[in-house]
């Protein structure tokens, strides 16, 4: 690669796009709002929801549309529903309705008084398909699902009527309100819009708008046996909440004519629905039916398993809301679907952390460090800050003493070049106390190494250097009498390859795809007493290990922390690498 100029390089920079949150374009979606408000259309109101079926907990992808509906909301000074979808008795439930509540509340959104579920308007829905049966636009069919899967064709072949497509409106009608009553079973039949069995639109071929269900609904109980299938209750709810902008992923594309039919032929106010594409993120999975999988197969401990994409997950490992909302802007929307390096998440909760979080002292494998020259009884303590970029966030006092625990990573008997930590007769500064110099290394009979006798010099204390020499290492410690014990998790990424889908076995899914050493837990970790009144949730920067989070499971005092990430900004190096002009 030939000589850039300063100015090319800057150029560059500039226009590397999803790193910067300075003054955006507007995306798609503001640019197709701008243009209804200027125009009139729905007298210049502004009004989203987010309409999630609570069939599982969310994740970041949910997150994304969270972010959409409710900033465009909060910008154009508009309103923003959080709606349950709940048309699926089988698969929903109260535990996902709470779970859901909870978690958009924690991103820090609020919809008011404006909570609603696609149940409540169970009644409503009916009437409305009451009025297409009316209209000769909807049939009870008596058709089996595989025999309308059948008769649906194919994107190159058309699909063809089924034999009771043209019953009479009085037949359909009292058909209809027997399947509502009960009278037949699971499968017998559904209703069915009458549309266009040759459509070029494979959703436009007579979809089915009821199907019967007897199984009781988390909300309605036994009160329904028929159930509206999505795709005729959503834009009909999205109507009834007089919502304008009904924005959801590309998927929803080729259903647009569909909903706009139902739309028109109701005679109903109709909202503008916009498609953007969905996120997807490295290494990671984000389908609630494959989440569901990694919880009921025991792959990960729950749903707020640390290492799952989900919310409670996220939350649980540490993530903060203000870095999720901040990662959601940063990726911004487009109408291309594209894969989202999970290291830009990782970069994001780093940068907010990096302000938040106090630096203390811990060590994970804990190797006792003696210093031979320090008196037996003599404790002192060292003012230590608890955040350099941020000296209002004050100092803290670590408590010194002869015998103390460094990490085992930091010692090697036979160092490689460029070593610049402890080793036989290396000097390393212990942060913010002294010099410290390896003198000796006791082994057990086993020849495993369990202890280092060092020497300090007093004239280093505070770890200043006394006379202009020289140490390259800095350690974090702890005072081996005033540590508190510690379980640290450490998390890995859950699968193994960026696309988890991509499997080499024949038959294989994505589970194949786990990585089996996603989680390690170590139990006897020590840190320093000033995490005694650590709280859940609590973040932390341990010393040259990562950013850190108070666990739940933390009991009786005992602490167990989770890894949110390490210090190994991955992203930063992408970004770096990608404003230096180089491809690999
Ligand atoms: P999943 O495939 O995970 O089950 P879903 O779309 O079926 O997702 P819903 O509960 O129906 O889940 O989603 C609620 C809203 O969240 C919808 O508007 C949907 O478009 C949006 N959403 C779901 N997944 C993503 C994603 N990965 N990126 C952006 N938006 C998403
Ligand atoms: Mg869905």
């Amino acid at each position: 690669m030939g000589e850039r100029t300063k100015e090319e390089m800057r150029n560059e920079k500039e226009s590397t796009p999803e790193t910067t949150t300075e003054s955006k374009p507007k995306d798609f979606i503001r640019q197709i709002i701008d243009e209804d408000i200027r125009t009139g259309r729905y007298g210049g109101r502004v009004h989203t929801r987010f309409p999630p079926e609570p069939n599982g907990y969310l994740h970041i992808g949910h997150a994304k549309s969270i972010c959409l509906n409710f900033g465009i909301a909060e910008e154009y000074g508009g309103l923003c529903n959080l709606r349950f979808d709940d048309t699926n008795p089988l698969k929903e439930s109260e535990e996902y309705v709470q779970s859901i509540i909870e978690d958009v509340r924690w991103l820090g959104f609020d919809w008011g008084d404006r909570l609603y579920f696609a149940s409540d308007y169970f009644e409503q829905l009916y009437e409305f398909a009451i009025q297409l049966i009316k209209a000769g636009k909807a049939y009870v069919d008596d058709l089996s699902p595989e025999e309308i899967r059948k008769y649906r064709g194919t994107l190159t072949e058309p699909g063809k009527e089924s034999p009771y497509r043209n019953r009479s409106v009085e037949e359909n009608l009292d058909l209809f309100e027997r399947m509502r009553k009960g009278e037949f079973p699971d499968g017998s039949r559904v209703l069915r819009a009458k549309i266009d069995m040759a459509s070029p639109n494979l959703n436009m071929r007579d979809p089915v708008m009821y199907r019967i269900i007897h199984a009781p609904h988390h909300r309605t109980g036994d009160k329904w046996c028929i159930y509206p299938t999505y795709d005729w209750a959503h834009g009909q709810c999205d109507s009834i909440e007089g919502i304008t902008h009904s924005i959801c992923t590309l998927e929803f594309e080729d259903h647009r004519p569909l909903y706009d039919w139902f739309l028109d032929q109701l005679g109903i106010h109709h909202p503008r629905q916009i498609e953007f594409a969905r996120l997807n993120l490295s290494h990671t999975v984000l389908s609630k039916r494959k989440l569901r999988e990694l919880v009921e197969g025991g792959y990960v401990n729950g749903w707020d398993d640390p290492r799952m994409p989900t919310l409670a997950g996220l939350r649980r490992r540490g993530y903060t809301p203000e870095a999720i909302r901040n990662f959601c802007e940063r990726i911004g929307v487009a109408k291309t679907n594209s894969v989202i390096d999970i290291a830009l998440l990782e970069h994001c909760v780093r940068e907010d952390l990096n302000k938040r979080a106090r630096r203390v002292m811990a060590v994970l494998r804990p190797l006792r460090l003696v210093i031979e020259n320090y008196p037996e009884d003599l404790v002192e303590e060292f003012e230590i800050e608890n955040n350099p970029e941020d000296p209002s966030m004050g100092t803290r006092k670590v408590p010194f003493s002869r015998v103390l625990y460094i990490e085992r990573d930091d010692f090697r008997e036979d160092p490689p070049k460029k070593w610049f930590r402890l080793a036989p007769g290396r000097e390393v500064r212990l942060k913010g106390a002294y010099y410290v110099t390896c003198v000796d290394v006791v082994k057990d009979e086993n020849g495993e190494i369990v202890e280092l006798r060092c020497t300090y010099d007093p004239e280093s204390r505070g770890g200043m250097t006394p006379d202009g020499r020289k140490v390259r290492g800095t350690l974090h410690w702890v005072s081996a009498a005033h540590a508190l014990d510690a379980e640290v998790r450490l998390y890995d990424r859950l699968f193994l390859k960026a696309d988890p889908d991509d499997v080499d076995e024949e038959g294989a899914d994505f589970k194949a795809n786990i990585n089996p050493n996603s989680l390690e837990v170590l139990t006897s970790c020590k840190v320093e007493p000033s995490l005694a009144n650590a709280k859940v949730g609590d973040h932390y920067q341990f010393l040259r290990l990562g950013y850190f989070c108070v666990d739940p499971d933390s009991v009786d005092g005992r602490l167990v922390f989770n890894r949110t990430v390490t210090l190994r900004d991955t992203w930063a190096k992408i970004e770096k690498r990608v404003n230096a002009g180089q491809t690999t």
